[in-house]
C-alpha cells in the first residue's frame, strides 16, 4: 500500500480550486462523494479494474489540518460550515463534506445494521435484493481494514464511564462499543478530524486504497445536475470552487461515463437528484435524522468531557417501545464553542454553565425514526439557490419521545452521582432529586426552538425497495429504478433509519453492492 502523502500528491488527484480552466473528464463510472458510500465503492470498483473518478465537493486536508480548534476546522470540514439546519431551524443538522465525507468528522462508533431492521426493509419496504447474510462477509472485510474493535471498560473516559454506570445502576441494558482505529491516542477530538490518522476513516482507508488502485479524484468541486436524455445520463455538469469551497471560482467541470453513482450522503443525494429533474417515486421523502436530545449532569469530580474517545458505551435498553419510539443512550464530547453554543442562558447565567465545563457529563437519546406510521421523516426539496433544505417537523410522537428520554437521562446521571442534571432549554430545567424529574421535566416546553435538538446521523431520502412507487432505488443492485446508468450508493437509500450509528451499515451495504456493480456486465 502507498503511503498516504505520496497518493496525495498521485497525478490522479486533481485540486478543482487550482484548475486554471474548465475540466473536462472521462471515466467508466463517476462517483459523486467520498464518504462512507462513495470511498468504498470507488475501492471495490477501482480494484476491480474499473476506471473510475471519484467527484468531491469538500477539501482534501491531511492530519496536519485537524488542528484540534473548533475555529480552524468546523467552518471547513461541515456541510454549510456547520450550521445547517431543518428548514424551521428546530434541528441542527452536522453533515461533513471534505474527502473521506463526513467519516472526517464522525466518532468512531460502529455498528452493524441490527437483523431486525433488515428484516422490518423486507417484509414492510419490499427490500428483497438482499438477506442479512449477503450483507455479513462485506462487514467482516470492512471491519479487518478499519481495525473495528470493541473497547475495554477500562479504557472508557470519564464521560462514557458516568453514562454506563448510571445505566448499570438502574439494571439497564448497556455496552461498550466498537471502534474504528488504530493506535487511538485519545485526545478526544475525532469531530474536528483525527489529528494522528487513529481513526481509519475514509480519508486514511478507501479513498488511498482506491487512488491506489487508479482511480482519479477532483475535489473542491461540486456535482450541480445529471443531463438525462431519456433514461439515460450522458454526463455530469459541476462547479469548480475555491481553495475554502465557499467561492465559486467560475471554472465549470463535464465529467462523461458510462455509469454515474450518487453517494452526496443523505439531503445532498437526493437534491442532486431533484436538480438533474430526476424526480421519479419519492424522491427526497421520508429523510430520517436520528433526532436527538440531551442532558448536561454536573459532578464533584472533573469529567474533561473533551478528552478521551468521545463515544464509548451505549444502551440500547430503551430502543424496542412497541407502538412509542424507541431510543438509544450515548455520550457525546463536549468541546468549547460547541458546549458555549448549546449551553442555555446570557452573562452570568451562561458563565456559570461554562465555569462547569470540566466537570460537566454530555449524554444523548437518540431517536429511531422511520418505524411508526406517525413518525414519517423529512423531506428534501431545492432552496432557490439548488442547494438542498430537508423540512423536518418534529411529530407529536417525537416531542412526547423526547420528554420520556429526557427523564431516563436524568436518572441515568442521577444514578452515577450527578449533583445536578439540566436540560438545553433557556431557562434551562435544574433537576437534583430523582424525585423532582417528573413534575419538572413534565412541565418544560417539548417545541421546535424551545429545546435543542440535533442530528448526526441523516439517512434516507433515495430510498431502496421493489416498488417503484415506494422507492427510488431497487435493492438488487441500488440502480434507480428508471435512470439506466444512475446508481445510489450511501445512507439515503434507508427506508427507514436504523437505531444504531449509521457508517458500519453503509460500508457493509456499500461494499456489497459495489461488488454486484463490478461482477456487471456493461
Ligand atoms: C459529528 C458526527 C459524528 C458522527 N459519529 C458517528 C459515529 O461515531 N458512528 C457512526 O456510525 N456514524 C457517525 N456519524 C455519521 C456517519 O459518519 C455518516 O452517517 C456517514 O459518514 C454517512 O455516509 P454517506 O456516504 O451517506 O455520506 P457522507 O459520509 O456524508 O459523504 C458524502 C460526501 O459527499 C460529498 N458531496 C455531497 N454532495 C456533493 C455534490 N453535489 N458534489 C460533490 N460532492 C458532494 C460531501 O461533501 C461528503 O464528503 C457521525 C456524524 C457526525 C456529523
Ligand atoms: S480520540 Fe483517537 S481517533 Fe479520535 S481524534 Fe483522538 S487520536 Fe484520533
Amino acid at each position: 500500500m502507498t503511503k498516504l502523502a505520496l497518493v496525495r500528491g498521485s497525478p490522479n488527484v486533481v485540486d478543482g480550486s487550482a484548475a486554471t480552466g474548465d475540466l473536462a473528464l472521462e471515466a467508466d463510472v463517476c462517483i459523486v462523494g467520498t464518504g462512507a458510500g462513495g470511498a468504498v465503492t470507488a475501492a471495490v470498483l477501482a480494484e476491480a479494474g474499473a476506471s473510475v473518478l471519484m467527484v468531491e465537493e469538500g477539501g482534501y486536508y491531511t492530519s496536519n489540518d485537524f488542528t484540534m480548534r473548533e475555529r480552524d476546522t468546523t467552518p471547513r470540514l461541515y456541510q454549510e460550515g456547520g450550521t445547517r439546519t431543518t428548514k424551521d431551524t428546530a434541528i441542527a443538522v452536522l453533515q461533513g463534506k471534505a474527502v473521506g465525507g463526513t467519516t472526517v468528522v464522525n466518532w468512531t462508533t460502529s455498528f452493524r445494521t441490527p437483523e431486525d431492521v433488515v428484516q422490518t426493509w423486507h417484509d414492510k419496504h419490499a427490500v428483497k435484493g438482499f438477506a442479512y447474510p449477503d450483507l455479513v462477509p462485506h462487514w467482516e472485510a470492512i471491519e479487518k481494514r478499519l481495525a473495528i474493535a470493541k473497547v475495554d471498560v477500562g479504557s472508557l473516559n470519564a464521560n462514557n464511564k458516568k453514562l454506563y454506570d448510571g445505566c448499570k445502576a438502574l439494571g439497564w441494558e448497556v455496552d461498550t462499543l466498537r471502534r474504528n482505529v488504530a493506535s487511538c491516542l485519545q485526545t478526544g477530538f475525532c469531530g474536528l478530524g483525527c489529528p494522528v490518522n487513529a481513526k481509519r476513516s475514509m480519508l486514511v482507508t478507501m479513498v488511498p486504497d482506491a487512488i491506489d488502485a487508479g482511480a482519479k479524484l477532483v475535489f473542491r468541486a461540486r456535482a450541480d445536475r445529471y443531463v438525462v436524455k431519456g433514461n439515460t445520463i450522458t454526463s455530469l455538469e459541476g462547479t469548480l470552487l475555491d481553495a475554502e469551497g465557499i467561492g465559486l471560482t467560475g471554472k465549470k467541470l463535464v465529467v462523461k461515463a458510462k455509469r454515474f453513482v450518487t453517494s452526496g450522503g443523505a439531503i445532498n443525494s437526493p437534491a442532486l437528484l431533484l436538480r438533474s429533474g430526476i424526480t421519479d417515486g419519492p424522491v427526497g421523502e421520508r429523510t430520517f435524522l436520528h433526532p436527538v436530545v440531551a442532558s448536561g449532569a454536573f459532578y464533584e469530580e472533573a469529567i474533561h468531557p473533551y478528552r478521551g474517545a468521545p463515544q464509548s458505551a451505549a444502551s440500547h435498553h430503551f430502543a424496542h417501545r412497541q407502538d412509542d419510539v424507541g431510543f438509544f443512550l450515548e455520550a457525546v464530547p463536549w468541546y468549547p464553542s460547541l458546549s458555549a453554543s448549546a449551553v442555555p442562558g446570557f452573562g452570568s447565567a451562561h458563565l456559570d454553565f461554562m465555569k462547569h465545563a470540566s466537570h460537566t457529563a454530555l449524554h444523548i437519546a437518540i431517536a429511531i425514526d422511520g418505524f411508526h406510521d406517525d413518525v414519517p421523516g423529512g423531506r428534501v426539496t431545492l432552496r432557490s439557490s439548488g442547494m438542498p433544505v430537508v423540512d423536518y417537523p418534529i411529530p407529536a410522537k417525537l416531542w412526547s419521545t423526547f420528554r420520556f428520554a429526557q427523564k431516563r437521562l436524568a436518572e441515568a446521571q442521577l444514578a452515577s452521582g450527578a449533583t445536578e442534571v439540566h436540560t438545553l432549554h433557556d431557562p434551562s430545567v435544574r433537576i437534583t432529586k430523582k424525585e423532582e424529574i417528573d413534575a419538572l421535566v413534565d412541565a418544560a416546553p417539548y417545541e421546535p426552538c424551545r429545546v435543542p435538538v440535533f442530528t448526526a446521523h441523516q439517512m434516507g431520502g433515495c430510498a431502496m425497495g421493489d416498488d417503484a412507487s415506494r422507492a427510488v432505488v431497487r435493492s438488487e443492485d441500488l440502480r434507480h429504478h428508471r435512470v439506466e446508468n444512475l446508481w445510489v450508493i450511501d445512507g439515503s437509500v434507508f427506508p427507514t433509519s436504523l437505531g444504531v450509528n449509521p457508517q458500519e451499515s453503509i460500508y457493509g451495504l456499500a461494499r456489497l453492492m459495489a461488488t454486484r456493480l463490478a461482477a456487471r456486465k456493461a
